[in-house]
């Protein structure tokens, strides 16, 4: 082998050139991704809303010994509890053996998507064919969602107060249903809209029925139809839908992408991918020196809203309850805590590199992403991690062999986003980003790589597990 020159060994030395997880990683390891993503796709599956998240992981989390929290009792190291919130956010923890105001590790991801939500009054009939209409759900280009095959998932609560899940088109042998799109044909004028305008948020209806009602005379019979199909399989009447939460999401299973099937392509990655690690994380941490804990939220789509969003006080009232089974105050844990906010961020799209700055923007199989701030314009709505943060974090993941890049979220001021890590930086903790790089974020067939998913894992457990 030739000997190498001093200008390469000083730029071995000084130069940042990081090396993809494909170059890094042994076959054993790419092997151990690849099996890992398995269960991730398998959890993908069952958890299309954030309400099937919730129950997914309560019940991997009771096999591996986790009890629903009494704060009223006593807690010790190694103790794993949960508190489900509402069936849409869940917190797991498990305590450490150090002084609880030595603070917590905190993984946090969110485990709603983007989707069509049932609009309150949805049911109804024109020219002969019934539909729901919807009200989208977080970002999405509404273009991509007609013709696809969508499924209907989510909770009916019926005028007695009792309630019913509903879960439609999942099943190979469920029917499915579908919003319409116009023939090319006739489209002309269609095609003269900007991409925002093609498909407009009221024309996002999904046929759900054709055939009238036989044994009468009258209108809306195919309406009729429809729900006296809904009231004898669920016992609800139309009025019901006033008190539901009804969730239209693509009816396709993940799929392995790829001939060397290194992909995984799916609808829910964002934030499915960054929640499914934080959870095997946690499941797999047994006495932590710091008590470790994994959020998964819901409502970060559409800005951490509401009691089950990050923005609500149950991050806070939690960590409360626990140090106050310790003798001690919340705020004196939440000052001395680390959080690693996991949501996913954008890969670099060799078809579309304009929007993206190459020296800062992760790549597939580049590892898991760590992003210091997000946000948009002059890093308006972003907590910025500090670089202090960034040296224990880096040097966290350096010691456990994991993976990992720098990115941001696009090049300045063409766009932005925001994830929870502000809310959580606002109770005073260390926060910083870290998640899958992700292609065609949003879309109803979202791309991560298998070798990215299994570092998000090897990190949050270097997090969890930290001494
Ligand atoms: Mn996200
Ligand atoms: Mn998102």
């Amino acid at each position: 082998m030739a000997e190498k020159s001093v200008s390469q060994m000083l730029k071995e030395t000084l130069f940042y050139d990081p090396k993809p997880a494909t170059v890094r990683l042994s076959d054993e390891e790419l092997a151990a991704a690849d099996r890992y993503c398995e269960g991730y796709r398998a959890f993908l599956d069952r958890s299309k809303t954030e309400r099937e998240a919730v129950r997914s992981v309560v019940e991997l989390a009771e096999a591996r010994g986790f009890r629903p929290f009494d704060r009223k009792a006593p807690l010790k190291a190694g103790d794993k509890v949960y508190v489900n919130n509402r069936g849409k956010a869940l917190l797991l923890a498990v305590i450490g053996t150090r002084p609880i105001t030595d603070g917590v590790s905190i993984a946090a991801a969110h485990i709603d998507s983007p989707r069509l939500d049932l609009k309150p009054n949805p049911l109804y009939e024109d020219h002969d064919l019934a539909y729901f209409d919807t009200h989208y759900y977080g970002g999405i280009k509404k273009y991509q969602w007609p013709t696809l095959p969508l499924a209907l998932h989510g909770v009916i609560v019926r005028r007695d107060g009792t309630s019913v899940n509903v879960c439609v088109g999942e099943d190979p042998d469920d029917p499915v249903f579908c919003v319409t799109d116009l023939l090319p044909h006739l489209a002309t004028e269609q095609m003269k809209r900007t991409m925002v305008e093609g498909v407009k948020g009221e024309d996002l209806n999904i046929l759900i029925g054709s055939r009238p009602f036989r044994d009468d005379e009258g209108s809306e019979l195919v309406k009729l139809n429809i729900l006296k199909i809904l009231h004898e399989k669920y016992g609800i009447v139309e009025s019901d839908f006033l008190s539901a939460e009804l969730e239209a999401v693509p009816a396709f299973p993940s799929r392995d992408v790829g001939f060397d099937r290194s992909m995984i392509g799916g609808y829910g990655h964002d934030d499915r991918v960054c929640a499914y690690p934080a959870v095997t994380a946690i499941l797999e941490t047994e006495r932590p020196a710091y008590t470790a804990v994994t959020i998964l939220a819901d409502k970060e789509e559409i800005g951490s809203e509401g009691n089950t969003g990050m923005q609500s006080a149950y991050l806070k009232y939690f960590i409360a309850d626990i140090a106050a089974a310790f003798g001690e105050e919340g705020r004196h844990v939440l000052s001395q805590s680390v959080c690693l906010s996991a949501d996913v961020n954008v890969a670099l799209d060799p078809i579309f590199p304009e929007v993206v700055e190459a020296r800062n923007c992760a790549r597939i199989n580049g590892g898991v992403v760590l992003t210091k701030y997000t946000g948009s314009r002059g890093k308006s709505d972003t907590s910025d991690a500090s670089a202090e943060l960034m040296g224990m974090i880096r040097s966290l993941m350096d010691g456990a062999d994991v993976v990992w890049q720098i990115g941001e979220l696009g090049k300045v001021d063409i766009g932005g986003g925001g994830t929870v890590a502000k809310y959580i930086a606002d109770l005073d903790v260390d926060t910083v980003d870290l998640g899958v790089p992700v292609l065609s974020m949003h879309a109803p067939f979202e791309i991560v790589a298998k070798a990215d998913v299994y570092m998000a894992h090897k990190a949050f457990s270097a997090l969890l597990n930290r001494s």
